[in-house]
Formats: C-alpha cells, structure tokens, sequence
C-alpha cells in the first residue's frame, strides 16, 4: 500500500487505488457525518466530525482508507481524518470550494460502486 501510495501521489489522476476495503465500511450508511452539508458552522462541523471520529475508531479499513483519501484528495472525513488534517500532513483537497459536497457525494458514490 505505501509504494501504491507514493507513486499515486507523485501523479494524482483523480480517485484510484484499492477500494476492496470499502467493503466493511463502518460508515456506511451514515455519509451525513462524513461529509459537511452546506454552510455548515463550525461549531456543528467540530460536533459532526468528532461522531464520525468514533465510527472510524472502530473501523477495520481505517489505514487504507486514509491511504486512499489522501491520494485521492478527497473532500469530507475519511480514515479517521479531516480536511484539516489531511492538509496539515500535506493532503490538501484539490477541489475548489464551490461545488465541492456535489463533487464529495459523486466521489464517494462512484467509490462506493466500483467497490460493490
Ligand atoms: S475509516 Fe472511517 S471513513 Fe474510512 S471506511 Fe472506516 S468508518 Fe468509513
């Protein structure tokens, strides 16, 4: 997984990689805490993320899902991981702001479906 990830992220060509993780998802079904709704305060947004937090805290796929987000900069919380904190590790999102819970939710769907 790591020579996967720093090939990919040398060359981001948009959302690649293992996705057969996906499969034991603990989110599933709760996309509404892993991605912010518009106009979302920040307050709400620390209360959202700090839920999701506790599913990825029990999540087999946690390490490969954080792969996967960061060489895919994605939008939303994935493997126990923020925005934020992807940024800070030098994972910043590459989507503009406007548009982007439009393009999170036709990313993590697309995912979702090459994965089922
Ligand atoms: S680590 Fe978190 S975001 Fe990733 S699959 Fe598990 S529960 Fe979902």
């Amino acid at each position: 997984m790591r020579d996967f990830v720093e090939t990919a992220v040398e060359t981001p060509v948009g959302p690649s990689g293992p996705t057969e993780w996906m499969e034991t998802a603990a989110c599933s079904g709760h996309s509404e805490l892993f991605f912010a709704p518009f106009a979302e305060r920040p307050e709400a947004r620390v209360r959202r993320e700090a839920a999701a937090k506790l599913i990825c805290g029990v999540c087999g796929s946690m390490a490969s899902c954080r792969d996967y987000a960061r060489v895919n900069r994605e939008l939303g919380f994935w493997g126990g991981e923020s925005e934020s904190e992807r940024a800070e590790a030098g994972f910043p999102p590459t989507t503009p702001i406007i548009g982007r819970k439009r393009v999170a939710e036709m990313r993590a769907r697309a995912a979702m479906a090459s994965a089922g």
